[in-house]
This record gives C-alpha cells, structure tokens and sequence, in this order.
C-alpha cells in the first residue's frame, strides 16, 4: 500500500484540515468520505471484513489507535466505538 494516502501534498502526516486519499483507488477525497466509498466501492463499503484489514494496513504505517479508527470512522459513515467493538469482536484491536 503506497503511504501517499494519509499524507498531504506537503509530505506531513494528516490532521483533520489536510487531504483524505481513497484506499482503494488513490484520489483525493472530498467530504463526505465515505460518499465516494460508497459510490465506487459499493463491495468493500457494505463489508465490515474491510475495516480489519484497513486497520492492520494503517496501524503498519505507523498511525495511532485513534487516528486509524477515525480515518475508517470517516471513510465507511460508521462511529469510531462501532468500529472498535467490530475489531474487537474479530480479535483484530
Ligand atoms: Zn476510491
């Protein structure tokens, strides 16, 4: 997974005034987030199995909790607690 996405154009890391990549295909993302998720990636939207995987990648690149946890919060319309519980649930948190 290219790093790209959870950083600006100016090389920071990310905090709620910078760009949001999509995951999946790389574009810079608009608000809502989640809106373009479930546009073009109507498969890994419905699919809370997604969120496990995203966590792992995003904590591999050196994210904390709950950065992670709001990116995905913010990407799939669903609570930070929601997620958390679902990673919870499936060993993954
Ligand atoms: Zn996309």
């Amino acid at each position: 997974m290219n790093k790209s996405f959870i950083l600006n154009k100016s090389g920071h890391t990310m905090s709620e005034e910078e760009s949001r990549f999509c995951p999946y295909c790389g574009i810079e993302l608009q608000h809502p987030y989640w809106e373009h998720v479930q546009k073009k990636h109507p498969d890994k939207y419905s699919a809370k199995e997604t969120w496990i995987k995203l966590y792992e990648d995003y904590r591999k690149l050196g994210m904390d909790e709950d950065i992670s946890l709001t990116v995905i919060s913010e990407l799939f319309n669903a609570t930070t607690e929601e997620i958390k519980s679902f990673l919870k649930s499936k060993n993954a948190f």
